[in-house]
């Protein structure tokens, strides 16, 4: 949990077991950590509760200029004109807060009797900038009974959806917040669909052409046609289909072909609305995702395969096959479709 620190200083003194709480900290975030900036900001903000723990100190609070600093100096250049805006508060405190459950289960796994929070005070008035940093505190605090701190799920599984980008050929269908059906855009896309039915089938006549005419060496004829064939269908299935089937399923799953490098799972979706008197569409390219209720891992959406057929199911990215979610669209909510481990 997010411990605003806008509060007297909480006792220095470190409580029993902080310096396993914060190898543990360092093991949870390799093994979670994502490449968002959060994510690799609260890496280096483990490092230094480390240090600290290994001196026997509780970690002091950091600025975000000397994060800023210290995130160019590692991971790459950061902009550093206003660090206060470029570490953006909310997009950490969100990381971290989001994945709570999962990390409280891990520790408990891992025997970890000291509570990690991670604390901010924001910066007031002028030239104040505001301060980062982990602190340890004594289990208790934040588990009152230590016979209720095995924490239960039930499997639910909350999504968010944030804007996903497509490949630079298609970036312009994939406009954040999405675009109308009826519209320049919307009239490319339709084009685009038909013209990739029309090349498809012209890639199909042309091998059955290969194949069946009589001049031409039959075995040379059929393999260059059947390789003509295979080209097809990699297009159609890959290429044309997931848009041709958006209309009746209304989310598809895009194949990571059709994505940016930096995205590894979007989806289409395709929502019912309307354009003044006439009815329309809107389409964006999204990813729903989730911290996984038992580890605490993305859960990204997925075709359900043969255990889930037509269906699409949230699988988690260390246990895809083990950890898998419904998917409510609508609700933007699920559960978990195998039975999970008791008392994780
Ligand atoms: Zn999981």
């Amino acid at each position: 949990m997010l411990d605003d620190q806008n509060r007297p200083e909480a006792a220095q003194t470190l409580p029993a077991g902080s310096l396993q709480a914060a190898q543990w900290l360092r093991g949870w975030l390799a093994r979670n950590a994502d490449n968002s900036k959060a994510a690799r900001l609260l890496e280096l903000l483990a490092q230094r509760a480390l240090a600290a723990a290994e001196r026997g100190d509780q970690p002091a609070l950091i600025d975000v200029g000397t994060l800023a600093r210290e995130y160019s100096l590692e991971v790459e250049q950061a902009n550093e004109h206003d660090p206060g805006k470029w570490v953006r508060s909310a997009r950490m405190a969100e990381w971290w807060d989001s994945r709570e459950s999962g990390r409280a289960a891990d520790a408990r796994h891992a025997g970890i009797t000291a509570q990690v929070t991670l604390s901010r005070r924001t910066g007031g008035g002028k030239g104040n900038q505001t301060v980062w940093g982990f602190r340890f505190e004594p289990l208790a605090r934040a588990l009152p009974a230590a016979d209720d701190a095995e924490l239960r799920h039930d499997g639910a599984i909350h999504y968010t959806a944030e804007p996903a980008r497509l490949a630079l050929p298609l970036r312009w269908l994939s406009p954040p917040g999405g675009f109308p059906l009826l519209s320049r855009r919307g009239l490319a896309l339709f084009l685009m669909v038909l013209s990739n039915v029309i090349l498809d089938l012209g890639i199909v006549w042309l091998a059955l052409v290969v194949m069946l005419s009589p001049g031409a060496d039959s075995s040379a004829g059929i393999a260059i046609g059947g390789f003509m064939l295979a080209v097809a269908w990699s297009c159609w299935r890959f290429g044309t289909r997931p848009w041709l089937r958006l209309p009746s399923d209304r989310l598809v799953i895009l194949p990571m072909g059709q994505l940016a490098f930096t995205q590894d799972f979007a989806q289409l979706h395709l929502v019912r609305r309307r354009q003044g008197a006439t009815p329309s569409g809107w389409l964006s390219v999204v990813r729903h995702w989730a911290p996984c209720p038992v580890c605490g891992s993305d859960v990204d959406l997925q075709d359900g395969g043969t255990a889930f057929p037509d269906r699409i199911v949230g699988r988690c990215a260390a246990a895809p096959h083990e950890h898998v979610f419904s998917f409510d669209p609508v609700l933007l909510r699920g559960s978990a479709l195998l039975p999970l481990p008791r008392g994780t």
